[in-house]
């Protein structure tokens, strides 16, 4: 499979709350982990066995040289990520004692993904395109319709939620949304549809995830597990689900993959170091 996005690093605080506007809080120790919307999802993917190659930007700086690693030693092709004149992405990011994280990006080289990278994407022996957004949304409809067009299943994880064309919508099988995501896009999972992919998954955090097609909605239930960190869980639901379609798993078979994988990857801090692999995915059940 191919995956398209976004490369960050990481800058982790654990703080006991969030701050408040013009508020200091003091939080523990910082790390700095591998990250981003599309690397995490590659990485999600080829722990779980999947053949990838990523597509994407980072700086020549040492954050680039952290992501570039990181995803070699997961296994991804990193032979279509390219070195920007800009700085690596860099995600600042809180977690609270409840595992919830608060974040804000700073895109740097993701801003320069375009039409070029989309261009050099090579399709022979690819099933399925992941996608997601901190990318520009120009070179994510470029690369679903050049997906579409070698016969390739575009899958997009709209998130953040950005306007994306319609004929752009239209192609993806799955949309992949979060519930907020959903809740700003429809007024109801099924009308999700509406807005013209062939299927959609809404993912619930605890909850697990709802899968929709045209035949109706499937609920798809997240394992119970101790929270430790669920930054990342997104990504790793939409990584799994992606390397089931790619291993031929029908969408639902895919989605129960996929939630028992994010369950997983919420038990360990971080995004890309808490993903499992495939064996700990069986011996979990
Ligand atoms: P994030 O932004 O943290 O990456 P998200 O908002 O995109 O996540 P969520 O819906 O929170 O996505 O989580 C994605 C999937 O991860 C869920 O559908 C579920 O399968 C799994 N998951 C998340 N939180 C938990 C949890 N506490 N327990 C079990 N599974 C979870």
């Amino acid at each position: 499979m191919l995956v398209l996005g976004s490369a960050n690093a990481d800058l982790v605080v654990p703080v006991p709350r969030r701050p408040g506007a013009g508020e200091t809080v003091l939080g523990g120790d910082a790390v700095v982990l591998p990250g981003g919307k599309g690397a995490n999802t590659a990485v999600a993917a080829a722990r779980l066995g999947a053949r990838v190659a990523f597509a994407g930007a980072v700086g020549a700086d040492q954050y680039g040289d952290l992501l570039r690693d990181s995803l070699a030693s997961a296994g991804v092709r990193t032979d279509l990520l390219r070195t920007s004149t800009r700085p690596t992405g860099l995600a600042y990011i809180t977690v609270t004692p409840d595992g919830e994280n608060s974040i804000v990006v700073a895109p740097g080289a993701n801003s320069d993904v375009g039409d070029l990278d989309v261009d050099a994407l090579t399709w022979d022996g690819v099933s399925v395109l992941a996608c997601s957004l901190e990318v520009p949304v120009s070179a994510v409809a470029r690369a679903v319709e050049a997906a579409a067009a070698h016969g390739v299943r575009p899958v997009l994880n709209l998130s953040p939620v950005a306007p994306v064309p319609p004929s752009t919508l239209a192609l993806l099988d799955p949309l992949i949304v979060n519930e907020h995501e959903a809740a700003a896009l429809a007024g109801s999972p099924e009308g999700l549809l509406d807005l013209g992919p062939k299927s959609a998954v809404v993912t619930l955090g605890a909850r697990g995830a709802l899968v929709v097609t045209p035949e109706g909605v499937t609920e798809v239930d997240a394992p119970e597990v101790p929270v430790v960190d669920t930054t990342g869980a997104g990504d790793a639901f939409a990584g799994a689900l992606a390397a089931g379609l790619a291993n031929g798993d029908a969408l639902a078979d895919a989605a129960r993959f996929a939630a028992r994988v994010a369950a997983l990857s919420v038990t360990a801090a971080g995004a890309q170091p808490s993903y499992p692999t495939l064996d700990r995915v069986r011996a979990f059940g």
